[in-house]
């Protein structure tokens, strides 16, 4: 008999975070245990995901379980159970379900418009108080109440409420201009969780070279990046890249931003720019030291142009010291070398990742290790569950986080629904 007279079986679910992942877990719960309670600290729901302001929220991307082994490593055998009871297909039909409509973004990735966006928060809640869930916003959660190896309750805007199962679903600590916190990380930790350090990721990298005030904003549509570890190659992308104020962003950066801070930690982390991939060296060459007729005034902006943005061109003499108004015809071999070092390898020294306000993701978080794959159960406390991205889980750019939280959101709901806590069934 728990402290306000009512059973065990009388309390609430208890999710903390209105987020994908304790929609979901909501969701899923609603169905087979009646008494299912969503707290949120934000006055606006689900302002995370409501507050991408300049392109689609992707939420899946078309790929059967087997596809997220190489994707996850080793972490693959955690998400797996719980993307192969809940992929892509599912998580479609339940946004539809839910008023959401998601088209392909691509050829693999499902997303889900801008114009959708704002709308979400008051669809979150729709849905949830449809199916009879309880979504409580302006409600933080400061504390857990655990005894006997129970949650007994969560301490709620200084109240204590009984609960019979929580699950932790509060976020990671990406952005927390938009409600995040590491609430999750406390809570984790006082039920003997082990943390594994946080570090931002998804997140433009700040250089020690400063173009920022001659590049700001200019973007180069397709170019490759070799990254290297103290003058060591590590790894090879191609994409779209954006200079801004501080360095670099843009697809490339924020792809490989996570990679790129982790080796951060073992060194000097360089970033060796080719801004023109389809030519090679010997090509480039070739042109420069052709013979030009006399009467051949052909600048090299106009040559250069079908490759590079006209930003970046009218800033060379900045950059190599030769303008881009110059007949390519009249170049000396100092300033021919000069441009092809250039094109081929722009170098970047990486000074560290922008703030944690500034990111889309965070590497580590609630380790693994304690938590059942098949439940989202913990291993330590019998009631107590997690999802979402406060877990040491971090997918690609592209819509995975979407996709992780909602599929371990779900499988912590029906687990959460179906135990009374001390592993029976209710
Ligand atoms: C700018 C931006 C763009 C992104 N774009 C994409 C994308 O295109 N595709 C993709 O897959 N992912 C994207 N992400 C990541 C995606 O938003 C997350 O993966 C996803 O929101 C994680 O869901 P979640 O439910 O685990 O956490 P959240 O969405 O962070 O939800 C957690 C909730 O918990 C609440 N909370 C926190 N602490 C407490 C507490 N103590 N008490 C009560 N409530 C609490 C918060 O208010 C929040 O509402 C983007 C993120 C950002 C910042």
């Amino acid at each position: 008999m728990a402290k306000s007279g009512k059973t065990e079986k009388d309390l609430p679910i208890a999710i903390i975070g209105g987020g994908p992942a304790g929609l979901s877990a909501a969701m899923a719960a609603v169905k087979k245990y009646k008494n299912v309670v969503i707290y949120d600290k934000n006055p606006q729901p689900a302002k995370k995901i409501s507050a991408i302001t300049n392109g689609p929220l992707m939420v899946a991307e078309k790929l059967e379980p087997e596809g997220f082994e190489e994707i996850y490593g080793d972490k693959y055998s955690f998400i797996a159970p719980a993307l192969k009871s809940y992929g892509w297909k599912e998580i479609t039909a339940q946004l539809k379900e839910m008023g959401i409509k998601v088209s392909p973004n691509g050829k693999k990735n499902l997303s889900i418009e801008s114009k959708y966006l704002k709308k979400l928060g008051h669809l979150f809640i729709k849905s949830a108080e449809s199916e009879g869930i309880v979504y409580k916003k302006s409600s933080r959660v400061t504390d857990l109440e655990i005894s006997r190896g129970k949650v007994k309750s969560v301490v709620v805007n200084g109240i204590t409420r009984p609960v019979s199962a929580v699950i932790v679903a509060c976020g990671s600590y990406s952005s927390p201009k938009s409600g995040s916190t590491k609430d999750g990380y406390a809570f984790a930790e006082k039920a003997g969780h082990e943390i594994v350090k946080i570090k931002p990721a998804f997140v433009g990298l700040e250089t020690k070279e400063r173009y920022g005030k001659i590049l700001n904003g200019v973007e180069v549509r397709d170019c490759l990046i070799r990254v290297s570890l103290d003058d060591e190659l590590q790894f090879v992308d191609r994409g779209k890249l954006k200079f801004t104020s501080y360095g670099l962003s843009g697809k490339i950066i924020l792809d490989n931003s996570a990679k790129i801070i982790e080796l951060l930690e073992r060194g000097e982390v360089k970033i060796h720019m080719d801004q023109v991939p389809d030519l090679s060296k010997f090509e480039i060459n070739k042109f420069l030291n052709q013979e030009f007729p006399h009467t051949d005034r052909t600048t090299l902006f106009e040559h250069l142009n079908p490759y590079l943005p006209d930003g970046l061109l009218e800033m060379m003499d900045k950059i190599v010291r030769v303008h881009s108004s110059r007949p390519v015809a009249f170049l000396s071999s100092l300033e021919k070398k000069h441009i092809m070092l250039w094109l081929k390898d722009f170098p970047f020294t990486i000074k560290g990742p922008r703030p944690f306000n500034e990111t889309r993701g965070v590497l580590g978080g609630v380790a693994l290790d304690d938590i059942d794959p098949e439940t989202m159960r913990s291993n330590k406390i019998k009631n107590l569950y997690f999802a979402g991205e406060v877990l040491d889980l971090l997918g690609p750019w592209g819509g995975y986080n979407f996709e992780m939280a909602f599929s371990t959101g779900r499988l912590a709901g029906l687990s959460a629904a179906a135990d009374d806590g001390a592993g029976k069934k209710k």
